[in-house]
């Protein structure tokens, strides 16, 4: 691994040099973690892959980001290069909805609508990018992407370009092959994605839609939080069993089980990473002594930790 090799190739083949040491706390929906070690923003598919191969080529560690909804910034930050993925396109031809994977999953929901396709209207009420939505098989008000999803061009691990079918993705309840690779440290990326929508009533996907906003805003918090925090366990839900043990409204530093859902943890303002993972615990040794469930959680903590960065020169602890 060369750092300076790598961003001397870097400011060759993009004019620029990636920004160093980038807060990633604003980048994330519940507003915590530390700095990147290097950020760069990618706004089209080809500078996004020109960017993780020259990390590739490299070995610089690096991590993507959508919307930030799903993940847990580490207090340390991150090593390597965060890329965040601004890759907006999308188009629609027949029923056959294509989006580059920086897309708003709920933008895309919203055209879909406009455009009479049904399939997508659950998708109104998803924070995060079309990428996060693939990888992680979002869904709520039961539909999810692996219903409606037809395909998906990924970047495999060694940087080489390939189309999937959906089957390929072995989708699973909020999971996937790609989710399943990345625990194990293999990091393949969703470039863009087809779903497919089938003609339906305006007006009803509208009614539904708005219907699917305003129970969240009835039942989900109004602060900056992660969503849900642990997967329910098979025949009960993660937020009924935390709720029985009491957990609503209990709070570690800056970070509180929320008292309006008891699966999510809100950001009461100066919350921080270890915050957040202390709390997790306690929710899952509440919930395991009473109750005997081990909860898994849905959420995913990013682990390359910026103290173990190669030049040494950002430390630990910048964040907040
Ligand atoms: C208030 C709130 C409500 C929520 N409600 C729901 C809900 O009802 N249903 C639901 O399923 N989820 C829900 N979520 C969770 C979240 O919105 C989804 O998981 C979403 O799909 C994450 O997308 P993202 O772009 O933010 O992903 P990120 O958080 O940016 O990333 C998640 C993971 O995917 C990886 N990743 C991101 N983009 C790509 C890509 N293009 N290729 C490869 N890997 C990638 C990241 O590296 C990371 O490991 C909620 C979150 C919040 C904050």
């Amino acid at each position: 691994m060369s750092l300076a090799g790598f961003l001397k190739v870097w400011a060759s083949e993009f004019g620029f040099l990636p920004e160093r040491g980038v807060p990633l706390a604003p980048y994330t929906s519940i507003g915590v973690g530390g700095p990147a070690e290097m950020v760069f923003k990618a706004e089209d598919v080809d500078s996004l892959v020109k960017a993780i191969r020259l990390a590739l080529e490299h070995g610089i560690p690096y991590t993507l980001l959508g919307g930030g909804s799903n993940v847990l910034v580490p207090d340390e930050g991150i090593r390597g290069l965060v890329i965040l993925n601004r890759c907006k396109g999308w188009h629609m031809n027949g029923g056959d909805i294509y989006a580059e994977a920086g897309m708003p999953f709920a933008g895309l929901a919203r055209g879909a609508i406009q455009a009479g396709l049904a399939g997508l209207e659950w998708g109104v009420s998803i924070p995060g990018t079309v990428g996060g939505a693939v990888v992680g098989n979002a869904g709520a008000y039961g539909g999810d992407t692996a219903s409606v999803l037809k395909s998906a061009d990924l970047l495999t691990p060694d940087g080489h370009r390939e189309t999937w079918p959906v089957a390929k993705l072995e989708y699973g309840y909020r999971t996937s092959r790609i989710k399943e690779a990345l625990a194990r440290g293999d990091r393949w990326v969703v470039l863009t994605a087809t779903f497919h929508g089938k003609q339906s009533n305006r007006d009803e996907l509208c009614r539904l839609a708005d219907g699917y906003l305003n129970h969240r805003r009835e039942t989900q918090p109004k602060e900056p939080s992660i969503g849900s925090t642990f997967r329910n366990p098979p025949g009960d839900y993660a937020g009924r069993l935390l709720d029985a043990a009491g957990m609503k409204g209990y709070r570690i530093g800056g970070a509180q089980v929320s008292t309006r859902h008891a699966n999510f943890i809100v950001n009461l303002g100066d919350a921080t990473a270890s915050d957040v993972l202390a709390l997790m615990e306690e929710m899952q040794h509440r919930v395991q002594e009473m109750f005997g469930v081990a909860l898994e959680p849905e959420i995913l903590v990013l682990n390359q930790r910026i103290s173990e960065s190669a030049d040494g020169q950002i430390k630990s602890g910048v964040g907040r």
